[in-house]
């Protein structure tokens, strides 16, 4: 029972539970507050969770009999700076997701179950009745647990990693001297691991090669804008040199003692690209991506909460590491998809984010690409970002030539027109490598039966299952699902034919066209890890292999200095989607695979397959290079005032009944009203409607004003998360959706 004198203290907690509010603890006799960033120990329902302090308040919503106290205070210090709070706060109320989902996505797994976040080593003391002990010679016939004793007496304390190297078998004695009382130990920060809050600039020549008039130009530009936030978009081909200049402006930043945040997409980082960095700062790195242990998260973690990392490298998950004294932040391929979190709950973008917190750090920001988002175009022609240009270096060739090849107008076989076949002949002839991209791995897409009509489909997505030939599969895409290739057709007994191709097929085919050239296929059923990649890459790069089949996987990184030919295989894919942003990422697709070819001293030709010559987005690519397409894309965008003329948001959901989703968006749709200066369209089926067995439907909420959508999505979504029908559907909210299918 508490005094109604003085008021109790209320801890207000984020868990990591899909409701979007905090939780109000009381503080358990004689502890100490925690600070706001502390983790601490809760009960909840049945369970006991780590959360994370958000505030302190002297009352609470709740009566005074249901607050429960918190049942342990985990962390003296923050595990979460107030830079990082205040960003997943932000992010929290922008991306509309419950804080404390949007902390334990960005927290690694290690601490959210209350691992330490400095590295601990243990130290070892004598205790007192240990020392009458051994005066009184009683531990005459335990001739180690003595000589631990001794050593113990004389290095008070002494770490164990020091006990372990002066008495090799010292774990019974430990034992024995602990059961009896006679020794203790304890777990403590290792102060060596620390590293102050600033560190010496650091030193080493800027070993690296001379910068080009534009590179030098970059440089300076962002050089002098350290220490105050702007944004600036780097925009030059694969190959032009901005690796180098991000290179050189860590360099100014680590010499003022300050630190670098480095994000990349997934496909492109690489062990090279660690490697270079590694190579030309001399200053320790930590890198966070997806494919980490647990144990190596909460290192790499640690090292840059410490400060011990002068540089964190990372994917998209990385904006929200903790980097003090963060001088500039480098967001590598900003258009890349993949920096934009899809999955789960929480959408975020990382580079968006990574803008966020530049701003509160008053640090730079540099945004680089060969073929920007349309997005980060339109802010450099509205003035808010400063572009800087590398045009290609001298001594690269001269840009490569792009051509169309009519699907209609030639003969084709296995999906390769015959002036395709021409072309690879001619430049294997003149020693010279081909690229052939096709975004479509497998054998054939469909399995078609030549006399029924039968097509091989997914018994759970509205979709076609995909041959693969030689593991003797056919899979689904979509959910996973695989089944041994039937031989017969399941409904008329008659022969089956793989229909289409996909990367295997091509593979085989160019086997068959040019016996005896090596050719790798790169794709998610070849490639399984960066091993894998890196041999592949490595066998084009030694010049092994002089033909390379692949998958979006081979657009990025590496340098191949041989590679003359780039074949794209199949453009239309891009040219008539439902996505708005279709064409976009087709056109970015295209330059950065043309990027790929003529890098060395020879002059590349790029051929890009079509059955739709003629049309308009493949024309101005051909005629005036990305930026052409771009204005020509955002002026159709602007027409039709879609992003970044105006802000979206959708609301997916999934259901098992066809109705399920509908319903359920019909609902929100219904609560939202008609809401000033926001249209809702929908609610519609997704393009593919069935996927591993659930329903998608989607609304979508479209507004000329940000701050607009914002005030509409609060509210509205406490009301959507009580409907009833929430309870039978899975649903989510994206704010600026990258993709709407
Ligand atoms: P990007 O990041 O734009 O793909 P990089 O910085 O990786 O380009 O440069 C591509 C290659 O060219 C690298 O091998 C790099 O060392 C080299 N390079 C970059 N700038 C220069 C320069 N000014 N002089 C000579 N070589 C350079
Ligand atoms: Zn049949
Ligand atoms: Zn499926």
């Amino acid at each position: 029972m508490s005094m109604a004198t003085a008021p109790d203290v209320i801890a207000r907690v984020a868990l990591d539970v899909p409701l979007r509010r905090l939780f109000d603890y009381l503080l358990g006799q004689g502890t100490a507050a925690p600070v706001p960033g502390a983790r601490v120990r809760v009960p909840f329902g049945r369970r006991r969770l780590v959360g994370v302090v958000m505030e302190l308040a002297t009352g609470s919503t709740l009566p005074d009999e249901r607050l429960k106290p918190i049942a342990e205070v985990l962390d003296a210090v923050p595990v979460l700076a107030a830079d990082l709070l205040d960003l997943m706060r932000w992010a929290s109320d922008y991306y509309h997701h419950p804080i404390g989902e949007v902390i334990a996505s960005a927290l690694p797994k290690a601490l959210r179950g209350g691992a330490s976040p400095v590295v601990l080593h243990t130290l070892w003391r004598p205790t007192g009745p240990g020392r009458e002990a051994l005066s009184r010679g009683e531990l005459a016939r335990t001739r180690s647990q003595r000589a631990l004793l001794e050593l113990l007496i004389r290095h008070d304390p002494i770490r164990q990693s020091a006990l372990a190297a002066l008495l090799p078998n010292w774990r019974p004695a430990a034992a024995a001297l602990l059961k009896r009382g006679w020794a203790v130990h304890e777990s403590v920060p290792d102060v060596e691991s620390a590293a102050p809050a600033r560190t010496l600039p650091v030193p080493g020549p800027p070993a690296g090669p001379d910068l080009t008039p534009e590179q030098a130009q970059a440089v300076n530009a962002i050089g002098a804008a350290l220490g105050g936030f702007s944004t600036f978009l780097l925009h030059g081909l694969t190959g032009s040199g901005k690796t180098e200049v991000y290179l050189q402006v860590i360099r100014q930043v680590l010499a003022q003692g300050r630190r670098a945040l480095v994000l990349v997409p997934e496909i492109g980082l690489t062990p090279q690209l660690v490697r270079r960095f590694e190579q030309r700062l001399d200053a320790p790195l930590a890198v966070l991506h997806s494919a980490l242990s647990d144990g190596e998260r909460l290192t790499a973690w640690r090292a840059a909460a410490a400060g011990r990392a002068r540089i964190v490298i990372g994917t998209r998950s990385a904006v929200f590491a903790p980097v003090p004294d963060l001088g500039v932040i480098i967001v590598d391929e900003e258009h890349d998809p993949s920096l934009k979190q899809h999955e789960g709950g929480f959408h975020y973008s990382a580079r968006d984010l990574a803008l966020v917190r530049a701003q509160r750090a008053q640090a730079p920001v540099v945004l680089g690409s060969a073929t920007p988002s349309l997005e980060t175009l339109q802010n450099v022609a509205s003035g808010r970002y400063r572009r800087l240009y590398l045009p290609r270096r001298s001594g690269q060739a001269v840009a490569p030539r792009l051509a169309l090849v009519d699907l209609r107008a030639n003969a084709v076989s296995a999906g390769l027109a015959t002036p395709v076949v021409q072309a690879i002949e001619r430049h294997l002839a003149a020693e010279g490598q081909v690229l052939v991209f096709l975004n479509r791995r497998g054998y054939a897409p469909t399995l078609l039966c030549t006399a029924c009509g039968w097509v091989a489909p997914c018994r759970d997505c509205d979709a076609r299952l995909t041959v693969h030939q030689r593991s003797g599969r056919l899979r689904c895409h979509h959910c996973g699902a695989d089944f041994p290739l039937p031989k017969t057709c399941p409904q008329c007994g008659f022969a089956l034919r793989p229909v289409g191709q996909g990367t295997e097929r091509v593979e085989e085919r160019l086997g068959e066209l040019f016996p005896g050239t090596p050719i790798v296929r790169v794709d998610r059923d070849v490639v399984r890890g960066r091993d894998d990649l890196d041999t592949a890459m490595h066998s084009i790069e030694s010049g092994a292999a002089r033909i390379l089949v692949g998958t979006q996987m081979i657009t990025k990184g590496h340098d191949f200095r041989n590679m003359t030919l780039v074949i794209v295989l199949n453009a239309d894919q891009g040219l008539f989607s439902s996505d708005f942003r279709a064409a976009e990422r087709l056109a970015q697709t295209i330059v950065q695979v043309a990027g790929r070819a003529g890098r060395g001293s020879r002059a590349g030709e790029v051929l890009i397959q079509t059955a739709y010559p003629e049309h308009p987005l493949l024309q101005t690519l051909l005629a005036e290079g990305y930026e052409g397409f771009a204005r020509t894309a955002l002026a159709e965008r602007e027409a039709a005032s879609w992003p970044p003329f105006s802000r979206l948001a959708v609301v997916r959901a999934s259901a098992t009944s066809a109705a399920g989703a509908l319903e359920f968006l019909t609902e929100a749709r219904r609560l939202a009203g008609s809401p000033r200066a926001v249209r809702l369209l929908g609610p519609v089926p997704a393009a593919m409607a069935r996927r591993a067995g659930r329903f998608h439907s989607q609304l979508l909420l479209e507004s000329p004003d940000r701050a607009a959508l914002q005030r509409l999505l609060g509210g509205w979504l406490e009301r959507i998360a009580a409907l009833p029908a929430a309870r039978r559907v899975r649903w989510a909210l994206d704010v600026d959706p990258i993709d709407l299918f």
